[in-house]
């Protein structure tokens, strides 16, 4: 018996005469055919058993087994397969019958090797184009199968409908699946017969143990199994009280059963098996390549389905990660607007607190001259407080609460505001001299803010400066149109780098400091149609002039900026 070259069609001869058998496989091998011998039947059904085969060159006069009935049970587990019969003159009949039923061809001893490939090259030539009309109704019967898989949706679900569809294919009576549950970690057994349906779990240790006992072959090939008893992994079915319901059925089934592998690549899911009742021969037709292609077919689909749960998994943890940035977004938001709201309440808790420590050192003094201004600044801050809160509050857009707003007046009072303020002490505030009148349509409140964050930042850029001023000035446009109100210190300055980021949220090179005045101020500008200007010499001092429009349509230039000290911003 020997086994030649690799990647051809796989031929069996049998003859009980050694020379014939080694003359006509050395002839065929040269040919480029893969050879498997016998000398006699029982060894030749046992290749027939574990091979797939395209041809089978076999003489008909053999002890035990007659050629003839050897090819009928292998045709039974092989039904494709091509067959010629050696015969001598004695046989001629019985080679003409057999041909009558199926067999190619048949050659008469004493036989010339040429004559031996040439019927080879004909029968297989034959058996391809028969072979080729059986494969179609076994596409049909794959797509079948195909459309049963696509439309389910759970692993077991589909190893059920896999294991019924074989078993009608087959006509098996019944049928069982051991495979790993991937989503419970742990090997299943589910047996099918008529309408019954028996599970159970088996431990992983047995399991484990026979699957590595058995070989490459039979992890990737269906076979026929002709002693169940005798093959490892019934025998750890039989051994395993877990499984002694489930396979209970196969008790008064035939002893023989088909082993399907579930396998793909590398990969290893389970194993069907298909019983019958008593009939081993139904066994024996069993068509093992059909199983297997479609036993593959399942297998792709188990691993599309872990595929299609892996990303199902991440889809849902993308989008928790995503819900909960939506979340952190909306949080951060909250504490952007928390902190404005802190940096402005600041502002005018400073003012209440500081008139309240003047009320306290004129009251102690007995000097009551100035007590009423500072209870009405007191006050006027209480009431801007309750306009700043109530504007929160509202949900209707800032510039609803515009009105006729006199700039130069507001300015007036907030240097009235600011000059008595602990901030202010030891700066001089010149201007803005005699006020042109500058009437616009503004929110008095925000106009108020802005210019009180830029005298603040004014007098803390001049913290460490020797000259402490603050300059103003308020212009007309000769058109009246716009008028301009410029604040210069004498500060720090800004450094071009500060210039860039200044206007960004949160962003303060003050140790107490939030970062949100000069936003503020922007969000104010903008909302009445006006234009910084920002000229700042570094270590010198700032210039902030804002142009706003007294009626008409708002300017609606760009904001820019430069790092050459000066920015402007519309
Ligand atoms: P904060 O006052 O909380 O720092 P602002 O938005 O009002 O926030 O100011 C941002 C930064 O701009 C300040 O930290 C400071 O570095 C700079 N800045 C603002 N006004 C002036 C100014 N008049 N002179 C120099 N630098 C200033």
């Amino acid at each position: 018996m020997g086994l030649t070259t690799e990647n051809t069609q796989r031929l069996l001869v049998v003859d009980d005469e050694v020379i014939v058998v080694s003359l006509v496989s050395d002839a065929l091998e040269d040919a480029g055919y893969q050879v498997l011998t016998a000398t006699d039947s029982l060894a030749a059904l046992e290749l027939i058993r574990h091979h797939q085969l395209d041809l089978i060159i076999s003489d008909i006069r053999m002890p035990g087994l007659n050629g003839i009935e050897l090819v009928k049970q292998a045709r039974s587990l092989q039904p494709d397969v091509a067959v010629i019969f050696i015969t001598g003159f004695a046989d001629l009949h019985s080679a003409k019958d057999a041909i009558q039923q199926g067999a190619h061809d048949y050659i008469m001893k004493p036989f010339e090797l040429t004559e031996i490939r040439a019927a080879v090259r004909k029968a297989i030539e034959k058996r391809n184009e028969t072979a080729g009309k059986s494969s179609e109704s076994q596409l049909m019967r794959l797509s079948e199968m195909n459309n049963l898989l696509f439309t389910t949706g759970d692993s077991q679900s589909l190893i059920i409908s896999s294991l019924r569809f074989a078993m009608m294919q087959q006509n098996a009576d019944m049928g069982s699946v051991l495979y790993h549950d991937r989503e419970q970690n742990q090997f299943a057994l589910i047996t099918l017969e008529g309408d019954s349906r028996v599970d159970s779990c088996l431990p992983e240790d047995p399991v484990s143990q026979v699957l590595a006992q058995l070989t490459d072959r039979e992890r990737v090939y269906s076979a026929v199994i002709d002693k169940r008893e005798s093959h490892p992994l019934w025998r750890m079915l039989a051994a395993c009280n877990e499984a002694s319901t489930a396979i209970g059925s196969w008790k008064t089934a035939d002893e023989s059963m088909i082993l399907i592998p579930i396998a793909r690549a590398d990969h290893w899911y389970g194993f069907a098996m298909l019983g019958y009742r008593t009939d081993s021969s139904k066994v024996g037709s069993a068509n093992l390549n059909f199983l297997n292609i479609a036993a593959s077919q399942l297998a792709i689909s188990l691993e599309n389905l872990a595929l299609l749960k892996e990303a199902q998994i991440s889809y849902a943890s993308l989008k928790g990660l995503q819900d909960q940035t939506i979340e952190l977004e909306k949080m951060a938001t909250r504490g952007l607007m928390s902190a404005e709201i802190g940096h402005e309440m600041n502002n005018f808790l400073a003012v209440v607190a500081g008139n309240l420590q003047l009320l306290q050192l004129h009251l102690s003094r007995q000097e009551y001259g100035q007590i009423d201004e500072h209870i009405e600044t007191i006050n006027d801050t209480l009431k801007r407080m309750t306009v700043f809160t109530r504007n929160l509050m509202d949900p209707t857009p800032t510039s609803s609460n515009k009105e006729s707003v006199r700039f130069d007046r507001v300015l007036t009072e907030v240097i009235s505001f600011v000059s008595p303020q602990k901030r202010f002490r030891g700066i001089e505030i010149v201007g803005p001299g005699p006020c042109p009148v500058t009437e616009f349509q503004a929110d008095a409140t925000q106009i108020q803010q802005l210019l009180y964050n830029l005298f603040n930042n004014a007098a803390d850029a001049m913290m460490k400066s020797a000259t402490r001023r603050i300059t103003l000035k308020l212009l007309l446009a000769d058109d009246k149109q716009h008028f301009t109100f410029t604040l210069t210190d004498t500060g720090c300055g800004f450094d071009p780098e500060v210039i860039a980021k200044a206007f960004q949220e949160r962003f303060t090179t003050k140790e107490t400091g939030h970062g949100f005045g000069l936003v503020v101020c922007r969000r104010i500008i903008d909302n009445h149609g006006g234009r910084l200007h920002l000229d700042s010499i570094p270590g010198q001092g700032a210039t902030i002039a804002i142009t706003f429009p007294t009626a008409g349509t708002p300017d609606q230039t760009e904001a820019s900026a430069s790092q050459t000290g000066h920015l402007v911003i519309a």
